[in-house]
Formats: structure tokens, sequence, C-alpha cells
């Protein structure tokens, strides 16, 4: 099993995961030759990829995906109203390669069980992953208003979470460049989980055997790479976590491939 991020953030997602049977990529936010470089740089195979899945028609998850569909000939998988909201964006997909998944369901993609599960984010029906794979499981949870009961079942005991870490409140609310309704956005229930809400549910997280946090979806300009980690590895210390033991904490970059989870 090979799971990584191959960017992250506000600017664009995607995500990595391959058995030895096949993989898939969760979003693809940059342009497909922008993810291909991040593949072959970090050395990941994409002829792996047997499928593109969708969480939600935002920008920074669906930029490449169309082109990196026909790129790679796989289908591309998102609920009816993320197709309807991307319909535009990813340009002609042939019918065989449009699946429409209803989030709660199940499938399988080779040897990796999908669970998919709905997010509070402001799209047309959003929807975060857990992949079960043998008895290991990776869930995929960012643009996330809260952290809400919902999301903390659908992932709770996975090995390796994806975490959004987006913002930090202060930063936002201080930012001058950012108009008072983005702000609002951000910061409502169906915006993007701040450091500290990040933080308490890696702490949840942990106490329910998530070994590996990967924080991702950091912003760019409300956020800094050390600040999302220090505040997550204090709620986890404080909690009682032995961070590099219990629990490892890894930060997502933005441009470049996260580090490698491998089993
Ligand atoms: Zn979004
Ligand atoms: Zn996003």
């Amino acid at each position: 099993m090979q799971f990584c991020t191959l960017f992250s953030g506000s600017s664009g997602n995607a995500v990595y995961l391959s058995t030895s049977r096949g993989g898939l990529l969760v979003d693809c936010g940059l342009s497909a030759r922008q993810s291909l470089d991040a593949m072959s740089k970090a050395g990941l195979d994409p002829t792996a990829i047997h499928a593109i899945l969708i969480t939600h028609e935002h920008s920074d998850h669906i930029k490449g995906a169309g082109v990196m569909s026909r790129k790679l000939g796989v289908p591309i998988y998102a609920t009816q109203g993320t197709w309807e909201g991307m319909e535009r964006s990813v340009g002609e997909i042939p019918a065989r390669h449009r699946v429409a998944i209803t989030a709660g369901e199940s499938f399988f993609l080779d040897d990796i069980e999908v669970a998919s599960f709905s997010i509070p984010h402001d799209a047309n029906d959003p929807v975060g992953y857990r992949f079960f794979m043998g008895k290991q499981s990776v869930a995929v949870a960012t643009d996330l208003g809260y952290f809400s009961q919902s999301v903390a079942d659908a992932v709770s005991g996975a090995h390796i979470v994806l975490l959004e870490s987006n913002h930090d409140p202060d930063l936002l609310q201080k930012n001058a460049h950012y108009p008072t309704h983005l702000k609002t956005r951000i910061l409502g229930r169906k915006g993007h989980l701040s450091n500290d809400a990040g933080a308490q549910a890696a702490v949840r997280l942990a106490q329910c055997g998530t070994r590996h946090l990967l924080l991702g979806h950091l912003s760019n300009e409300n956020n800094t790479p050390d600040l999302a980690y220090r505040t997550s590895y204090a709620a986890l210390h404080e909690a009682g976590a032995a961070l590099g033991h219990d629990v490892t904490l890894h930060i997502a970059p933005r441009f470049q491939p996260s580090f490698i989870y491998c089993d």
C-alpha cells in the first residue's frame, strides 16, 4: 500500500493511494501535467490509477480531473450533485467513465473497499472517503465546516487520516485581502476546519486508534505549516499521546508530495 498527497491546500488537492492490485486518485485539483510530474518525482506509478474519486466540485479539487481521466482512460466517481456542479469544468467524459455514487454507499475498486460519507461543506453533495484494504484503512477528511459526529463515526479507527487543518482564525480575521463574506464562509459550519478544530479532531482520532495523522488543505494566507503542526502537536501531547510512538504527525505540503505511507 502506498498513500500520500500529491499536493494539498486551497490552491489544489490530490491524494494517491495504491495497492499491488491497483490504485486511485482522490481529487485532481491542479493540472494533469502537474499531477503526473508530482507522481514521477515521488516514484509513484500513474498506471496503477484505475479511478479518480471526487470529493466535491470546487476547483481546487477538480481542475485536472477531466484531462487526467482522458489521459489515463479511467472513470471518474462522484455524487450526482458533484457531477452537476463540475459538468462544465471536466469537459467531455464518455458515459462509461462517468460513475455516479451515493454518499454513504460502499463499493470495491480492485481490492480496495471504498466507503463514502457526507461532509459539512458548501458544495452540492460533498463527500469524504475511507478506504479499507485488509485490516488497514485510510481516510480522507478535508473541507469540513466542522468535525461532525457523522464524520467522526465514518473515519474513526482509520490507521491513517488525512485531516484538514485549514486556518488560524486570528490570521484569517486580520487578513485585509479577504472580504468579510469570504471570512464568514470559511469560518462557517460549511467552510473549513481551523487548526484548533483540526487539533481536537486529531486527539479524538488518536484516542480511537489512528496511528498516522497527515494535516492538509492548509490555507496559503491564513496559516503556516509550522502553526498547523504546533497546534495539533500541543493538543496531542496535552491529551497524553506520545508523538512518534503512539501517533505520527505530518504536514501535507502545498505543491509537492507528502510523506509516503507504505505498508
Ligand atoms: Zn471546497
Ligand atoms: Zn478544498
